[in-house]
């Protein structure tokens, strides 16, 4: 499996610290508000890399933070006369229904940073020991940047590029910093901010900290794997590898991968642009699953443009692999024959080739465009060497190497197990309704949709049945 790593520029193999296991982190959201579909870029596209690290047979320890202390939290808990507890427990829960409407799996852990103070403190005080860090007189702890050699070994910039750039880092405190570049571990409290007691102030910690302190615990000093936006880069991600380092003595993490953004017309979506839209939004109004396909038809490291015709698209892309699958389940329902004819296992044996395909696409660093496509041949394969007289092991051999691969890629395509009765029923009342209001069209496309899904409607003089196809 190749992996372009940010660190090197270049496309290594992956080989994990402890053979067969894999420690991953990926740096969560901020959680003051609903998350957007930039937000969910990352938290899709690595569910994917775990899912199909799984699939080769890897053991994935997968860690990703939720931000649960920080300024946009303690202002929106300030406009709303709350705590930030408050406010960040609210989005938690809600980003967990939006993960579940994407099929994102919940990860192995998923740490908040309120409740790991504890080791932040710890390992500033380690960083202090080390002079890697100083506490300047208001008791804000800043990490001495330069006398990390390595500082801008992520990002490829030097700390004299940094110094022309460094009117951006300022922060409140600036001119008790010993260097400009230096940046903040722990901060003094101030008025109405949530805080905890440390040796140098009653306050609470700067953001970098946490991915360093997290990832340590959970993961262990060296990772495989540390992930996220590619606007974590820099500074974030070369402050955890300055934090990290100076700290245990060791190598961070091997692997670096930064996926790209997901714009508006060529702009980053982000909130502070107002230039977004929420995951609830867009999941009711396509679904997540199309979402989800949407998102992964570009390789990760390429930008990837939001419009209405590429959801649209995606949606047809969507539906046409699962009419296929639930054509098969269609055809399963009929008496078919038991044995596999000849010219069925030679065509199992070609389709054979659907699979290689995706999987060299995957192992060339995730790129889940052309194990789409992939699928999307297999697709076209099954269509057109499928019908009636096919044997029952062909049509179950075909339908579950479909569902297999698109479920590596958390796309849940055979829709008919997915529908509970009650889904089913609330469906048929909906179409009950609308024939009643003579809201034909509606009633028609209900008896579609759920055609599509397997459930077939029958109208009889008791009322509407329902059976699967
Ligand atoms: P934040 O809540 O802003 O800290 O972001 C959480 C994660 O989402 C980080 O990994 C960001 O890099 C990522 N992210 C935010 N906006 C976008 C975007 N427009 N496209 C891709 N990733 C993004
Ligand atoms: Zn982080």
């Amino acid at each position: 499996m190749q992996i372009y790593n940010t660190m090197t520029k270049k496309k290594e193999e992956f080989i994990p610290i402890e053979p067969g296991k894999v420690r991953m982190y990926v740096c969560g959201p901020t959680v003051y508000n609903l998350i957007h579909i930039g937000n969910a870029r990352p938290m899709i596209f690595f569910d994917t890399v775990r899912r199909y690290m799984t699939y080769k047979g890897l053991e994935v320890n997968y860690v990703s933070n939720f931000t649960d202390v920080d300024d946009k939290i303690i202002k929106k808990a300030n406009e709303e006369g709350t705590t930030s507890e408050v406010i960040s427990q609210r989005y938690i829960e809600e980003c967990k229904k939006d993960m579940a409407a994407m099929n994102i799996l919940p990860a192995t852990t998923h740490p908040l940073a309120t409740q790991e103070i504890d080791g932040m403190l710890d390992m500033i005080d380690t960083l202090i020991k080390k002079d890697y860090a100083y506490p300047a007189v208001d008791g804000t702890v800043y990490y001495r940047t330069r006398k990390f050699m390595d500082y801008g070994k992520l990002s490829h910039k030097n700390l004299d590029d940094l110094r022309s750039g460094e009117r951006q880092l300022k922060v409140s405190g600036e001119n008790q910093k010993d260097d400009p570049l230096d940046f903040v571990l722990w901060k003094p409290k101030k008025e109405g901010e949530p805080s905890w007691k440390s040796p140098w102030c009653d306050g609470r910690p700067g953001w970098h900290i946490e991915c360093s302190v997290m990832s340590k615990k959970y993961l262990g000093e060296s990772i495989d794997i540390h992930g996220g936006g590619e606007d974590l880069v820099f500074p974030h991600h070369e402050n955890e590898i300055a934090q990290s380092e100076a700290a245990s003595g060791h190598s961070f993490a091997n692997y670096w991968m930064h996926n790209a953004f997901l714009n508006i017309n060529n702009h980053k979506m982000s909130k502070s642009a107002g230039n977004f839209f929420t995951v609830r939004d867009i999941v009711d109004k396509y679904d997540g699953q199309v979402l989800r396909l949407f998102m992964l038809s570009a390789h990760y490291r390429t930008p990837l443009n939001f419009s209405d015709d590429l959801m649209e698209s995606a949606k047809a892309s969507y539906d046409r692999i699962c009419t296929c699958v639930s054509n098969l389940t269609f055809l399963l329902g009929g008496d078919r024959a038991a044995e596999l004819t000849d010219d069925e296992k030679n065509l199992l044996e070609e389709s054979k080739k659907y699979r290689q395909n995706y999987e060299k696409a995957m192992d060339d660093d995730f790129n889940t465009a052309d194990a789409i496509s992939a699928i999307f041949d297999l697709v076209r394969f099954i269509n057109s060497n499928v019908n009636e007289s096919s044997s029952k092991v062909f049509l179950e051999e075909l339908k579950k190497e479909i569902v297999e691969l698109a479920d590596i890629l958390g796309l849940i395509v055979d829709r008919v197990e997915e529908l509970g009765d009650e889904e089913i029923e609330k469906l048929i009342e909906e179409r009950q309704a609308a024939r009643k209001n003579k809201d034909f069209a509606r009633a028609d496309e209900i008896r579609a949709e759920l055609l599509e899904k397997g459930i077939v409607l029958e109208d009889t003089r008791e009322g509407v049945k329902w059976k699967k196809a």
